[in-house]
């Protein structure tokens, strides 16, 4: 700290030094000069005086002393005179001598005869003098060798020295009159040493003074420095504290910030995502294709829209359960998005369906282009828990603005497309064209005249025989609805079942081809034809009624059929889908009813399923007979679909039978029944009759 006491008393000790030796210089200087002037003015009034009394006496040995000696001046009337008049004139002042001297110098009388006759025009005073000016000195005068019994043995006297003439012109003589001064000048001394006393007093009183001050301030100084010190060390504490507490609040302002950035941003892509597959849903596909549809319109661009459905998902999912259907879901969306090399957005609409979309499409090459690579990405297996799942897609295209200019359209269209497409069969694709909606519009018109058709007789029951494979003998028949209606001609119930099903009318055709069935070979049997046994085709909807078996019952009942006479043919799907489908097919196989499973080969029925299924026969389907002589890799299935049956028991039927070698292959096979064109189509009751009671009889 800086040290103000030491620099302080060293400054204003010097200061006061300096000021004291001045003032003490000045006030001498004063006193002199006024000591000077006050004694020159005497010395002038005593000449003055002088002049009065003796003024004749000086002119008169002025004039008469040139070449006069000392002793002629001694001895001059008016120098006696002048040594009486003036020592009276003297007596009682303070003036101890009187000097005349002539123009050339010479002293002409002297209060003290022995300098009479001396030359002094050395001396500077006398020269000012002469030249007409009046000067003053302080002289010293010791008294050794003075003749004058007043003065003190050293004694301080003031010389005056005086022009005498007219003035103006020059001097005639001087005249020097000495003053004693020692009295005054020993009390001026004295106040010199009081006036000096009291300054060192006052001036050491206020360096004291001063230094006290000094010394205070300092240590308020030093106080301040130092509660300035705790002070700042304080404050330094509180800042740093201060600076960890806001760096503190800082970080967790920014965790919570990054927190509910991650939350917002989890829930936004929540809203947006799919959470199983993590692609697009379906409200971010609308938003994005609306977008694209907006920008596509002002370029003028194309925008096509593929709508996926995977095909035979739903078996999968069914007979192997949701956990591997939802990891098939996850490789089919992950094999889209790293296959697919044209698609500008790949979307989950829900369920098995995708949906792809195209931008700024230039052909309808390209877009097909695409749909096929969709396509190929099916072309491997999925590889999902230990099973080799084998999937594939089928497409509907649509394409703005051609088949559509919103959203709702070109997914309404691309759905069209894509029925259209799963009707071609696995792994097709298929543009939208105008007669779908046409189409769409003869479905639903389908629907309402199927809805008449059972009131108005258009339905009837046609039955194929169903043939011992190895005398041809006739073992039974399917029965096979028909529709001919009055407005659409004769209605393939391809086209109609699966309406029916969509509807719900399945359940009243459905029932009616039971009793139709049933009550047909009833009557038969009272005619005299006996058919063994009739097999009736079952929709699930109907399996998945709770009344459907007391209604089958009724039935029974109320024809008389025998249930052993009666097969149901039902397809693996259906014992997939239907939750207690184990259940209600044992209560149908108590009854004594058979049960076949329909299309064998084209679903996905496990061995574990197959073995614990009450059904006594398999229907291996038509695509693969198709197959015999011409693909030996159906010809392959159907040798494992034999040794399979053998091995479970189950008795096969072959149906689409068209041709010689296909039987003849069957029957070598071990194929127990035969059904097909070969054996006979299916025909109305009266022929089926007609044609089979002559084989019979
Ligand atoms: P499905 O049960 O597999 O019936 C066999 C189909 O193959 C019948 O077609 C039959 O006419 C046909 N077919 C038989 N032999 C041959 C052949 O040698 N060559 C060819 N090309 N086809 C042959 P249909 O009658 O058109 O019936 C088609 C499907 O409609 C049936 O397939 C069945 O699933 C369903 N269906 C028919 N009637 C009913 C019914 O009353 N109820 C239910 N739920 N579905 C029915
Ligand atoms: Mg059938
Ligand atoms: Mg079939």
């Amino acid at each position: 700290m800086f040290n103000l006491f030491r620099y302080f008393s060293t400054l204003s000790l010097i200061l006061i030094g300096l000021s004291a030796g001045l003032l003490g210089v000045a006030y001498r200087e004063i006193s002199v000069r006024q000591l000077t002037t006050l004694a020159e003015e005497r010395n002038m009034a005593m000449v003055r005086v002088f002049e009065n009394a003796h003024g004749d006496q000086l002119a008169s040995l002025l004039a008469t002393s040139l070449g006069r000696d000392s002793d002629m001046l001694l001895e001059a009337p008016e120098a006696r005179e002048l040594q009486a008049g003036l020592a009276r004139l003297m007596q009682g002042t303070a003036t101890v001598g009187v000097t005349l001297y002539n123009r050339l110098g010479v002293v002409v009388f002297a209060t003290d005869p022995e300098q009479v006759g001396e030359i002094r025009l050395g001396e500077q005073s006398l020269r000012t003098a002469l030249a007409g000016t009046v000067s003053s000195d302080l002289i010293r005068h010791d008294s050794v060798g003075s003749t004058s019994a007043r003065r003190t043995s050293r004694s301080d006297l003031l010389a005056t020295w005086l022009p005498l003439g007219t003035p103006g012109q020059a001097a005639e003589g001087v005249l020097e009159v000495q003053q004693d001064v020692t009295g005054f000048l020993a009390s001026f001394r004295r106040s010199q040493w009081i006036v000096t006393g009291v300054l060192v007093g006052v001036f050491g009183f206020l360096f004291l003074m001063q230094l006290l001050v000094v010394r205070r301030a300092q240590g308020i100084m030093r106080e301040q420095s130092r509660s300035i010190e705790v002070s700042r060390n304080t404050l330094e504490v509180q800042v740093d504290a201060r600076t960890q507490e806001l760096r503190r609040a800082n970080r967790l302002l920014e965790g919570e910030i990054a927190e509910r950035r991650q939350a917002e941003s989890k829930l936004n892509y929540l809203a947006y995502h799919d959470p199983l597959t993590g692609l697009a849903n379906r409200r971010y596909f609308i938003e994005r294709l609306e977008k694209s549809l907006v920008d596509a319109a002002r370029k003028r661009h194309r925008v096509a829209v593929l709508f996926i459905d995977l095909d035979q998902f739903k078996q999968v999912n069914d007979s192997l359960g949701h956990v591997i259907g939802d990891e098939l879901l996850v490789a089919v969306a992950t094999g889209l998005s790293e296959h697919v090399r044209l698609i500008d957005m790949i979307a989950r609409l829900g369920g098995d369906e995708f949906i792809c979309v195209m931008e700024a499409v230039r052909t309808d090459d390209e877009v097909a282009t695409l749909a096929r690579e969709v396509i190929a990405a099916f072309d491997s297996p999925f590889r999902i828990g230990g099973h080799d799942l084998y999937l594939s897609a089928s497409i509907g295209i649509s394409v703005f603005p051609n088949d559509g200019d919103s959203v709702g359209d070109l997914l309404r269209n691309a759905d069209t497309a894509m029925y259209r497409a799963k009707a071609m069969g696995r792994g097709h694709y298929h543009f939208y064209t105008p007669e779908m909606t046409r189409e769409a519009q003869e479905r639903i018109r389908i629907e309402s005249l199927l809805r008449r058709a059972l009131d108005n007789a258009e339905l009837s029951v046609h039955l194929q025989p169903q043939v011992d494979a190895r005398d041809g003998r006739l073992v039974g028949a399917e029965a096979l609805l028909r529709w001919n209606s009055p407005e659409l001609g004769e209605v393939p119930p391809m086209r109609f079942i699966p309406l029916a099903e969509d509807s719900g009318m399945i359940i009243p055709l459905g029932d009616w081809v039971l009793r139709e069935s049933c009550r047909q070979v009833m009557a038969w049997e009272e005619g005299g034809f006996v058919l063994p046994q009739v097999s009736v085709n079952l929709s699930v909807k109907q399996l998945e009624r709770p009344e459907f078996i007391d209604n089958l019952q009724a039935i029974l009942n109320e024809t008389g059929l025998a249930p052993s006479r009666l097969k149901l043919e039902i397809t693996e799907s259906v014992v997939m889908t239907v939750d207690n489908a184990f259940v209600l097919l044992d209560r149908l196989r108590r009854l004594g009813i058979g049960l076949a499973l329909d299309d064998f080969g084209t679903g996905y029925s496990s061995l574990s399923y197959l073995k614990m299924l009450p059904v006594q026969q398999l229907k291996i389907d038509r695509s693969f007979v198709v197959g015999i002589g011409r693909n030996s890799e159906d010809e392959a299935i159907i040798h494992s679909v034999m040794a399979l049956a053998n091995s479970l028991e189950f008795d096969v039927v072959a149906e689409g039978v068209e041709t010689e070698e296909q039987a003849t292959f069957l029957t070598g096979a071990g194929c127990h029944q035969l059904q097909g064109y070969l054996h006979g189509r299916a025909v109305p009751a009266g022929e089926f009759r007609s044609r089979w009671s002559n084989l019979l009889t």
